[in-house]
């Protein structure tokens, strides 16, 4: 079978086509919004999904090197994000399943994110470590669903970079370059360490390093950022790992991008024993393949939707999902 996945939650609209049999990644095309100033409007982002759609659509089935008779599903992100960017994804979905006359079906875009490194990488039961802009989730399957083992309780791990960025002039996305200017950092400056429980809170280190800004170097305050936003996660990561028995940890999201972080979570594995899976770049950040491969999977476990059952969720819950495809 071949799938055709659009993801469009939040900044990006992606468009991607897999093969379930053998498994390839035919195509991979992408489109990121970014503002000229300031944050995600999500008007402006959806407005900028419906205006590059058609262009990014034409070149992800050109470079799969398919015809649009070859589809035989349609996937697409049905939540959670921002509600004008989904509505504008799933309404581009919605006319290309009507048009070639395929199923239609909506993915969880964090459970995406979750199966497209358990393929691409040797990952079977992992804990995901989910960090992005938006979402920030420790996932792990558990009696049938994903569940959530901790999560941010205000904003997002990427969003709180991007944020502190902003008020140093570094346009979105600035995790790359605060990753850079990290690497120049050398003296810790104490931030508040945000874990409470399993979950773990940015609001208040954005806080507090913004204040921090003004008097220390913004290569130490990067770099103290780093450290603590990113001990706290491995720490929700690994007690997750503890508490669920499972012996792999799989990083998703464009924050995963990040070296360090990266080398924080390889560390924790090894010394628990445990295996460290990072996928490739490409398929970290929001994406059309993911959701094309986790719509494969749950057609093929027998999941079908109506036209009236794909309407949008904004705030879709992994654990609200039903696992048909693993036991
Ligand atoms: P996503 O929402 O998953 O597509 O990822 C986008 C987020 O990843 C943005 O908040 C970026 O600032 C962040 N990001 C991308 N690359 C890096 C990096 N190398 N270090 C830290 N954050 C990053
Ligand atoms: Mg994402």
């Amino acid at each position: 079978m071949i799938c055709l996945g659009i993801e469009g939650t939040a900044h990006t609209i992606g468009i991607g086509v897999v093969r379930d049999n053998p498994f390839g990644i035919l195509s991979n095309v992408s489109s990121m919004y970014r503002p000229d100033s300031g944050g995600i409007h999500p008007r402006d982002a959806a407005n900028h999904h419906a205006s590059v759609f058609v262009d990014v659509l034409n070149e992800s089935i050109e470079n799969a090197g398919i015809k649009f008779e070859d589809i035989d599903l349609i996937g697409f992100s049905i939540g959670p994000g921002l509600g004008p960017c989904l509505r504008t994804a799933a309404t581009a979905a919605r006319s290309l399943s009507l048009y070639l006359k395929k199923p239609l079906v909506g993915v969880n875009h964090c459970i995406a994110h979750l199966e497209i490194g358990r393929v691409v990488t040797d990952a079977h039961d992992p804990v995901l470590l989910y960090v992005s802009g938006g979402n920030t989730q420790v996932i792990a399957f558990l009696n049938g669903r994903y569940r959530v083992f901790g999560e941010t309780l205000d904003i997002g791990i990427g969003n709180c970079l991007d944020k502190f960025g902003r008020g140093m002039g570094i346009p979105f996305p600035a995790g790359p370059e605060i990753e850079k200017m990290a690497e120049k950092g050398s003296r810790y400056v104490p931030l508040p360490y945000s874990v409470k429980g399993m979950d773990v809170s940015f609001s208040g280190i954005l806080t507090a390093a913004e204040v921090l800004s003004k008097k220390e170097r913004t290569e130490d305050v990067c770099f103290s950022m780093q450290e603590t936003c990113f001990s706290m996660l491995t720490e929700v990561a690994e007690r997750a790992m503890a508490h669920t028995g499972k012996d792999e940890i799989l990083l998703g999201g464009g924050v995963a991008a990040n070296k360090r972080l990266q080398d924080m979570v390889r560390e924790m594995a090894e010394e628990r024993e445990a295996s460290f899976y990072c996928p490739p770049r490409n398929l970290l950040v929001d994406n059309g393949a993911m959701i094309a491969w986790t719509a494969l999977l749950m057609s093929k476990s027998g999941v079908k939707m109506s036209v009236d059952e794909t309407s949008v969720r904004q705030n879709f819950r992994t654990d609200e999902v039903e696992i048909t495809w693993r036991n």
